[in-house]
């Protein structure tokens, strides 16, 4: 079948999980795919194979990636980039792509455009992006689609390609979509029926250039969007972003609070999940959606995500029950604020993945009394404000990793009467001995956190497998 890119010279920067996809697909559309990768290790020698046997051409060792100027340049003929969204916008091939007036998108770009392809049905989007919460948010909302009996998915960023749901066999009604900043730099042309953006916390600065270059992708979510732009009402920046975006005519801005909402705002009201936006005069009436029991778990910052998800279904016009229900059907993935195990009293808990301050210090705002396991890559980051915000409900640290000392130091800083216990080493075992470190530091109602503040690639594969060895470790406390 003919279609805009019959014919078209594209070039595809990066193999791996979204260019190989993006790739053929554009093949399969009559364009003229070349693939430039930097690597050419067995993975890109096995992706390229099975490309090349396709027809596309690839060219491993590229250089496209580098980023000195030394780069090869943009392929014979190139009339569109697609790049894999981790690519940084100030490489070589970008400059020449802009001199060259050839446009560049992302994998949510070319998904987005694709949209409708074929004669399916154009599923609209619902976004979620933020520094954190948002694959809990989209899954939550995704359950939440599912038990109002619409077809959805959670897609993006999520590990299933936006690619494969547009262009795949199976139809959606409307689509439960996480988005990370890389990928909304990449998606000019994205509308959203409606989006979320969580929060707003200094993150991946080293790609984005600055805080602010940052929020301006992080705000794109809400560029044109057709219902409501959520925001969150602790976090002013996320308004900022809803005023600054243009968005289409009647579109409103909706709030979400772990306080009592106003009009069009969802908050929490005496234990239950309130809406104030998605009623009948807003001013007067306000709709029940869920108990603050339905949330699992039900820490405070994973409510506002609740919050969230429920504000984009309900802009999608999905009934109350449904929200709950859906709330119920939801389990979060692993080494989100797991509870591992139970010893004398005390309860173990896994979140491996805050691997971030902004994280972590939502997980320390969940618990009265806590022994704290943290460290390990500070990826730039300090660490005086977190310590200064939980230090009254410490009752001792455990740290482990390579930059452990920025958090000892502010430890001795900010509460210098918390007993610390600074783990000297980096091998597989100091797990265990972090975990028995803890419960001698811990005493009956405590909770010993593991919430590293850090990123786990010192002493691990990844927050993953740190996370199961701490769950092991705590196993064997109880055997
Ligand atoms: P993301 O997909 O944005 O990384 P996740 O849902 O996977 O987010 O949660 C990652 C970590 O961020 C969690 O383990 C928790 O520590 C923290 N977190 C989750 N939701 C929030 C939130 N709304 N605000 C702050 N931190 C959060």
């Amino acid at each position: 079948m003919p279609s805009e890119f019959s014919g078209k010279h594209v070039t595809v920067a990066g193999l791996g999980v979204s260019g190989v996809p993006a790739a053929k697909v554009l093949h399969g559309l009559g364009a003229h795919v070349t693939v430039v990768n930097d690597g050419a290790d067995e993975r890109a020698r096995t992706q390229a194979a099975e490309l090349e046997a396709l027809g596309v051409t690839v060219r491993l060792g590229d250089g496209a990636a580098s980023d000195s100027g030394s780069a090869a340049g943009l392929p014979e003929g190139t009339e569109l980039i697609v790049t894999a969204p981790g690519w940084k916008p100030t490489k070589p091939l970008f400059a020449a792509a802009e001199q060259a007036g050839v446009p560049v998108w992302g994998d949510v770009e070319l998904a987005w455009r694709l949209r409708g392809h074929g004669g399916r049905k154009a599923a609209p989007w619902l976004a979620v992006t933020g520094t954190n919460g948002k694959t809990t948010t989209v899954q939550m909302l995704a359950s939440i689609l599912d038990a109002a009996g619409l077809r959805t998915a959670a897609v993006g960023n999520i590990g299933v390609s936006l690619l494969d749901a547009v262009t795949g066999d199976t139809e959606y009604d409307v689509l439960a979509v996480e988005l990370s900043s890389y990928q909304l730099h990449w998606a000019p042309s994205l509308r959203a029926h409606s989006a979320v953006v969580l929060n707003l916390a200094a993150d991946h600065l080293d790609w984005h250039g600055s805080m602010e270059a940052y929020a301006a992708d992080k705000g794109r979510v809400y560029e044109g969007n057709q219902v409501a732009c959520v925001y969150n009402v602790a976090d002013r920046a996320t308004e900022d972003l809803v005023r600054a975006a243009d968005v289409e005519e009647g579109c409103r801005a909706v709030g979400f609070t772990l306080g009592t909402p106003g009009p069009s705002q969802l908050g929490v009201v005496e234990g239950l999940l309130v809406d104030r936006a998605f009623v009948e005069d807003r001013h007067k009436n306000a709709q029940e959606l869920a108990e603050v029991s339905d949330v699992n778990p039900p820490a405070p910052h994973n409510i506002a995500n609740a919050l969230a998800a429920a504000a984009l279904a309900r802009a999608y016009g999905v009934p109350a029950a449904a929200v709950r229900d859906g709330l119920r059907a939801f389990t979060p993935d692993a080494h989100r604020i797991a509870h591992v195990a139970d010893v004398d009293g005390v309860a173990y808990v896994d979140d491996s993945k805050a691997t971030n301050t902004h994280a972590a210090e939502a997980s320390l705002a969940a618990y009265e009394s806590i022994v704290w396991i943290a460290g390990g890559l500070a990826k730039g980051a300090t660490f005086d404000e977190l310590v200064a915000g939980a230090a009254k409900r410490l009752r001792g640290a455990v740290l482990i990793g390579a930059d452990r000392a920025l958090i000892r130091e502010a430890l001795t800083r900010h509460a210098p009467e918390v007993p610390v216990v600074d783990l000297d080493r980096t091998d597989t075992g100091a797990m265990p001995q972090a975990v028995q470190e803890a419960r001698r530091l811990a005493e009956p109602g405590d909770t010993v956190l593991l919430a590293p503040a850090c990123a786990s690639m010192d002493m691990f594969t990844n927050y993953n497998k740190r996370g199961d060895a701490f769950a092991e470790a705590v196993r064997e406390l109880g055997a």
